[in-house]
This record gives structure tokens, sequence and C-alpha cells, in this order.
């Protein structure tokens, strides 16, 4: 985990091989769709906001960015599940 200082507002991001998981917290409200959505149980709200628990488990499917209503994760990666892994 690691804080990603490109501009306003502070963006944290988790990172596993060539997958990258961007989180904002504070467009994030904690409501858990993406949590409720994730098939690989990656994501978790801590402190009333999304934390990447478990990326070594994400299968790059999208849906926590698909759903989330406020723009507060991003996924970015090749879209294949396993990339980036020795
Ligand atoms: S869906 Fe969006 S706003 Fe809701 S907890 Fe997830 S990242 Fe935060
Ligand atoms: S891309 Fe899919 S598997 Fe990865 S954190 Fe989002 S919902 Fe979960």
């Amino acid at each position: 985990m690691s804080v990603d200082k490109k501009g306003d507002p502070e963006r944290i991001a988790a990172d596993h091989g060539d997958l990258r998981i961007i989180t904002i917290p504070r467009y994030c409200k904690g409501c858990g769709i993406c949590v409720t959505f994730c098939p690989k149980s990656v994501l978790e709200i801590q402190s009333f906001k999304v934390h990447v628990a478990r990326i070594r488990d994400c299968i790059q499917c999208m849906q926590c960015e698909l759903r989330c209503p406020d723009f507060a994760i991003e996924v970015h990666g090749t879209g294949k599940k396993g990339s980036g892994e020795k």
C-alpha cells in the first residue's frame, strides 16, 4: 500500500504484479456496494472507507469500479488473472 499523490484528492494505491487498485477516500462513503459485488472478497470497509484487503485474490472483473456510484475505486491491470505473478 502506498500513497499515490497525483494531484488532489488523495489516491491510495494497492499493487500486485501488473495490477493496481486505486481508492479515493475522499469520494468513498463506505456504502459497501463494491464489497458486496466483489466475487473474491478482496475488499473490506474499515473506518467507513473501502480498503483493499486481499489484492492477490483479485480477478480484475471490474465489478467494484463499475458498481461504485462515487467513482471512488479504480482497477488498472491487464485483465488477465495472475498477470505479474511469479
Ligand atoms: S462502492 Fe464506492 S463509495 Fe461505496 S464503499 Fe465502495 S468505493 Fe466506497
Ligand atoms: S476487480 Fe473484481 S475481484 Fe477485483 S476487487 Fe474489484 S470486484 Fe473484486
